[in-house]
């Protein structure tokens, strides 16, 4: 029993502090409301970006570089390239300002990278108004994740090493004694005992761990699938990179599935919870602010016709840093969430630093910035 963990949520954080616990020699089950990858999850979607430019950020960037190898790692052991890296392109609209920021940190930590002048974006990327843009920096080992095929492969792996995967078992509240949880309860009424537990429910966080009041909201994120009208050629993933115009706060991802690519917004939408509302839910607000971007930093995709919405939530902190911690009130419970939109690129390497923690009381990352009694 003292070997035993439980871990509640099988998304890609979850999934990966499963399997690092399985290589640290303890039992695990992991526990999910639904299937896995669950498609209402943060990580139940098709692509993440993988960046390792985060401004002034150096914490951030150091991260991205260490969960580099491990992920290169996971695809090998799993025999599936899931992260594929052509390279990751901020787009900068002023001289002055965030992606000078990440220049300085990329070369400062020797992550290679290329500054693109106006003249290098029109001819690499054509689809572009080169115009628009002062310059583009682009770095190599950037590109992205097929995240629910992350999220299998790595549960597969945590299988192998014995962890045990229950779908449909929602926890609905933990049995506590004695300054310990004893077990969870699910909405059948079992009863899941271990010797430990790690709560990783994303955005259903509030919800599962009230009595804790975390601090943080979840907010309804909409993104928007849609076949580029023109040359579609040039928005495939060798010629297209994932990019970011951090300064008007939207992202995209090549051409992936069927012919479509993905555009969405970075900055927080308005607070939501999954399910209530259509996981497919476009607004015409958002499709008139995508057409906007469009018209001027790409304008050839602004009369775009066929397309689909697809809703995520973000669960994110005030400080957009994340939660990886003990419980207060418990010996034996841990929990991490809050990943603020941003915490896939960096999961196998915060798996690892959870399971340390949970099993030598320490990790080699460092998780002050991660602390619940911050706020
Ligand atoms: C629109 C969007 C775009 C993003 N883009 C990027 C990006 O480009 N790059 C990047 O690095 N990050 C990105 N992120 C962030 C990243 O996707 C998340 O940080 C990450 O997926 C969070 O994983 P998680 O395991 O914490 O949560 P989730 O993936 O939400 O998983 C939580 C799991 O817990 C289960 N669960 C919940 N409650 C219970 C319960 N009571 N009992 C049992 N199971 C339960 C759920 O079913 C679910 O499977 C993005 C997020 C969103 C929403």
């Amino acid at each position: 029993m003292k070997n035993s963990v439980i871990v509640v949520g099988g998304g890609i954080m979850g999934a990966s502090a499963a399997l690092s616990l399985a290589r640290l020699g303890r039992q695990v089950t992991l526990l999910d409301r639904g299937e896995v990858p669950n498609r209402q999850a943060a990580s139940g979607d098709q692509l993440r970006t993988f960046r390792m430019t985060y401004g002034k950020d150096a914490f951030y960037t150091e991260m991205a570089a260490k969960a580099l190898p491990l992920w290169l790692d996971l695809c090998t052991q799993s025999s599936d390239k899931f992260l594929v890296q052509h390279g990751f392109l901020d787009l900068a609209v002023q001289a002055h300002g965030y992606e000078e920021h990440c220049l300085q940190v990329l070369k400062e930590h020797r992550i290679p990278c290329q500054v693109l002048q106006k003249e290098d974006i029109r001819r690499h990327y054509p689809m572009m108004n080169s115009r628009a843009f002062r310059y583009g920096l682009l770095h190599k080992d950037g590109g992205m994740i097929w995240a629910m095929r992350a999220v299998s492969s790595i549960l597969g792996l945590a299988q192998r090493r014995g962890a045990k995967v229950r779908t449909h078992t929602q926890v609905v509240s933990l049995v506590k004694a004695q300054g310990a949880i004893k077990a969870v309860k699910d909405s059948a009424g079992r009863i899941h005992e271990a010797g430990s537990f790690l709560f990783a429910p994303g955005a259903w966080a509030p919800e599962l761990l009230k009595g804790y009041r975390l601090p943080i909201q979840v907010t309804r994120q909409h993104q928007l699938y849609l076949r580029p009208p023109f040359n579609r050629g040039r928005y495939r993933q060798e010629h297209f990179p994932p990019f970011s115009v951090a300064s008007q706060g939207f992202y995209g991802l090549p051409m992936h599935i069927h012919g479509f690519m993905k555009i969405a917004e970075s900055r927080k939408g308005p607070p939501g919870k999954p399910g209530d509302v259509d996981d497919r839910e476009t607004t015409p607000q958002f499709e008139r602010k995508v057409r906007s971007f469009f018209k001027r930093f790409v304008p050839e995709l602004a009369g775009f016709t066929e397309y689909e919405g697809h809703v995520c939530y973000y669960t994110s902190t005030k400080d957009g840093d994340f939660i990886m911690d003990r419980l207060p009130d418990v010996s034996n419970g841990f929990v991490m969430t809050g990943f603020s939109g941003h915490g896939f690129k960096f999961a196998p390497l915060l798996g690892q630093a959870m399971a340390q923690l949970m099993v030598g009381g320490k990790s080699d990352l460092n998780l002050h910035r991660f602390r619940l009694n911050r706020f």
